[in-house]
């Protein structure tokens, strides 16, 4: 199967306009599936993640890289497998076959045509609820392409303030792209649904706490309850963690409870009352998946 989007590249903003059939990009991906791990995850909201966990695919490199990433040996040291089509659906299949609640694409923005074909081969067979699982930093009109496809987009806000985007991720007009992709994914999915504890379809915005930068999370809140009231779920993430020694004194703490008690505030007498937070010890890099090409 050869994909046309992948001859000229611009299915991020990155917009590199490369042929992945004989080179790489920015995120440093040819044309084939690369995947790090997949498993049953009970670390995702827990409508998500239900009581058999979701059916995650952790997909390798990233188009954003932010300095900060707990997954650096995916999203930047380029950890992973190339697989075949034909492996990414028996995957698909086995995770559901585990009971899977879900299927959870994590990072699969440079993949999108290569998930659009194989989910359409096995359509018939899968019962379960697609979950696409991003930075936002995508292209609209690589969201329009999964119209049909994706059933819950489990999206982060990164910056409301396009100069952080630009000092922590190394990315242009990240309000803008972010903004309007979540756009597209709401024109599509509608207000979220809930059967049996389980989201079915829908939206959720994930806005996750830098220390030091909280007006920067309140911006983000106040911007989307505006405008989606709560059509949508937020969650607010306390869950930074710090794995390196940064440039940037405020990325070498971790988040207080003081300060996030005062972002939760906020959102409540904003109104916001679909909203997810987490309590207890979430800093930790014991939350991170063991990455592992040995399965795949
Ligand atoms: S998906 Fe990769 S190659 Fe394509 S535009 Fe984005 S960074 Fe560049």
């Amino acid at each position: 199967m050869r994909f046309k989007e992948l001859e000229k590249c611009e299915l991020c903003p990155r917009n590199c306009r490369i042929n992945r059939y004989e080179t790489t990009g920015f995120c440093n991906l040819r044309d084939k599936i690369k995947l790090s791990y997949y498993s049953l995850h009970m670390w995702e909201e827990p409508i998500i993640s239900g009581e058999n966990g979701s059916g995650t695919i952790f997909f390798s490199n990233c188009n954003l890289r932010c300095l900060f990433c707990q997954n650096k040996k995916i999203s930047i040291d380029n950890y992973g497998k190339e697989i075949s089509n034909k492996r990414f659906q028996e995957i698909i299949l086995e995770l559901q076959d585990k009971h899977a609640q879900n299927i959870n694409l994590v990072t699969p923005t440079m993949y999108v045509p290569q998930i659009i074909y194989n989910i359409n081969q096995i359509k018939d067979k899968i019962k379960i609820p697609i979950v696409y699982n991003t930075s936002s930093y995508e292209n609209t009109n690589t969201i329009k392409l999964l119209d049909n496809t994706i059933d819950i987009y489990l999206a982060d806000f990164k910056y409301f303030d396009n100069k952080l985007g630009e000092k922590y991720s190394n990315c242009t007009n990240y309000f803008e792209y972010a903004s309007t992709c979540i756009d597209e994914m709401y024109k599509q999915v509608g207000k979220f649904e809930i059967k049996d504890n389980i989201m079915t379809k829908g939206l959720i915005v994930r806005v996750l706490i830098l220390p030091g930068e909280i007006d920067d999370s309140m911006k983000i809140i106040y911007y989307l309850y505006s405008k989606y009231k709560d059509n949508i779920i937020i969650s607010i993430m306390n869950q930074y963690t710090t794995l390196d020694k940064y440039n940037y004194d405020n990325l070498n703490r971790k988040l207080t409870e003081e300060v996030y008690s005062s972002v939760v505030n906020y959102a409540y007498d904003l109104g916001v009352r679909n909203c997810f937070i987490q309590e207890g010890d979430t800093q930790s890099d014991s939350f991170i998946p063991t990455f592992d090409i040995s399965i795949l």
